[in-house]
């Protein structure tokens, strides 16, 4: 089996259950596999071959996961790229992602053509048009997406598809330096989604909401690879908006939500909720950062819904742990190992350590990737026999659940003592009037680090030192955060994951210029 032929299997047994529904338009399985074919074979007829590499610059909607699909159906190896990048960090993956052929939105036309003046391997542009009447063509060069899909023939013989071949390379920033993109196999992906599917009891009866950005791995699987294998429904969000998380929950009866921590952050705190539009759902499941413990306790409190946290990363298909539906949840934990697929917490030189003890979390499956694209060395380091170092400080405990302590890269050392900023943020996040805090390491002439968080927060009255009390009333001395400083939000990225990376960028800058 692999990812094209699970989307045929379920057009044959289940061809007239909604495969997705997007602006209030649902399109059953067997109108979804017509179009993938159709527009496969119109990538065929514009030149794309088995084994081409295709990017796919599009947000949520049908035309990405056509799109996506189509071109696995050409035999074509997809790359995902986050519509909102910079032409440099578009022209960087193209460059060396080998990417002849571009899917992307018509308001990206102007930075692609100025792409296109500095790749020259880039071959063609087929534009999707993002309101009616967009997308004029301009050039030989440059398709829409209709155009294609309308000139595919059906009728028209398609390539066999390995299960080891490359289906996607996602471009990952993993734990240093450049973007590496991680090559993810057909059987990768369909075995992560196939595994994860019977380990969270999803069936063709669920309806998954898909708001997390279609280019990123949790989404690709959870909420696109999962439902298409057993024929559930996918409710297509195009953008994060809570109140359009409510309206089409409550339209569309969902009952399946994928997010990462941010966003149940905002679902929880929305002035205008109503909680009688999350009935339906019968699971949360939240990935891509920790979910802090009160922010899980008031989300499960305020919509009864449970939420379920699970850990995975794009090297990886991306899950590799989740809290199981037929055993004791653990809040706080990442679950056990899914189906298929081993977690060990191991010393620095490899070793495995008891229960309890931290040390780095590695992974072993059949959803490990092939390796980085192009890039051996940084593949010999991350996958040594058979297993992917993750980079995450992890514990396990007597039962087999998994605690991810934090990122090896953000341990903080205050004057010889290991804090994980993790821990400190739980402390911060468990104050009322706190609604977000992320804490990081900086220098220190006594202590060598010290710790600073950074917070939002909810009562513009709270002070500093009033958090700071707090803090010491819950943390051992050289764990209290030394400053604290509050902004109007953090930075993160698109998926929603806080990036420490940007406010240490942001002190650095502030030291420079004092
Ligand atoms: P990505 O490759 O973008 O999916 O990022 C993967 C990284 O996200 C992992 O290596 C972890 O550092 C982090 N991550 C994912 N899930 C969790 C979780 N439940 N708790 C803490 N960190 C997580």
């Amino acid at each position: 089996m692999n990812l094209v032929h699970s989307l045929i299997e379920t057009a044959k047994s289940h061809g007239d259950r909604t495969a997705f529904i997007y602006e209030e338009k649902e399109t059953t399985y067997q109108q979804f596999l017509d179009a993938v074919i159709k527009f496969a074979s119109g990538l065929h007829k514009v030149g794309v071959k088995q084994g081409d590499h295709v990017a796919l610059l599009v947000g949520n909607s049908p035309e990405f996961i056509i799109g996506l699909h189509g071109a696995l159906r050409a035999g074509a190896t997809v790359i995902p790229i986050n519509p909102i990048y910079t032409p440099d960090e578009i022209t960087y993956i193209i460059k060396n992602g080998d990417v002849k052929t571009v899917i992307a939105l018509d308001t990206l036309l102007p930075v692609m053509e100025q792409v296109m003046n500095h790749v020259p391997a880039l071959e063609q542009i087929i534009v999707c048009a993002a309101a009616p009447g967009g997308a004029a063509v301009k050039n030989n060069k440059i398709k829409t997406f209709t155009e294609v899909l309308m000139s595919g023939d059906p009728e028209l013989p398609l390539p066999i598809i390995h299960k080891d071949q490359t289906a996607v390379i996602l471009y990952t920033s993993g734990t240093t330096g450049k973007p590496k993109g991680a090559m993810l196999t057909h059987y990768n992906l369909y075995s992560n989604a196939r595994d994860l599917l019977s380990f969270l009891e999803i069936s063709k009866n669920d309806h998954i909401i898909a708001v997390l950005p279609m280019f990123h791995v949790f989404c690709l699987t959870v909420a696109i690879n999962v439902p298409i294998i057993c024929g559930a429904t996918i409710l297509i969000v195009p953008k994060f908006i809570p109140s359009e998380v409510f309206r089409i929950s409550r339209n569309y009866k969902a009952t399946v939500f994928a997010g990462v921590p941010t966003m149940y952050n905002f679902l929880l705190h929305y002035p205008e909720a109503d909680p009688s539009d999350l009935q339906s759902l019968r699971l949360c499941v939240s990935g891509g950062a920790s979910m802090p413990l009160t922010l899980l306790e008031n989300f499960e409190k305020k919509y009864n819904v449970q939420i379920s946290e699970g850990y995975g990363l794009s090297e990886a298909s991306p899950v590799t742990c989740f809290n199981p539906l037929d055993r004791p949840r653990k809040p706080g934990s990442v679950g056990t190992s899914i189906i298929n697929v081993e977690n060990k917490v191991v010393n620095e030189l490899g070793e495995a350590i008891p229960a309890g003890e931290v040390g780095e979390l590695i992974v072993r499956g059949p959803n490990v990737m092939k390796g980085y694209y192009k890039m051996p060395e940084e593949t010999a380091s991350a996958i040594q026999d058979g297993w992917l170092h993750t980079g995450d400080l992890a514990k396990m405990d007597d039962d087999g659940y998994f605690y991810i302590v934090d990122r090896k890269k953000d341990l903080v050392i205050v004057g010889g003592y290991n804090v994980y900023p993790r821990e400190v943020e739980e402390v911060l996040y468990s104050h009322s009037s706190v609604v977000e805090a992320a804490v990081i390491g900086v220098p220190d002439e006594d202590y060598g680090e010290a710790l600073k968080a950074y917070v939002v927060r909810k009562d513009p009255s709270l002070t500093e030192e009033e958090l700071t009390a707090f803090c010491r009333g819950h943390l051992a001395k050289y764990k209290v955060p030394s400053g604290i400083e509050f902004l109007d939000e953090l930075p993160k990225n698109t998926t929603g994951k806080i990036l420490k990376r940007a406010l240490r960028q942001t002190l650095l800058s502030k030291d420079i210029q004092q």
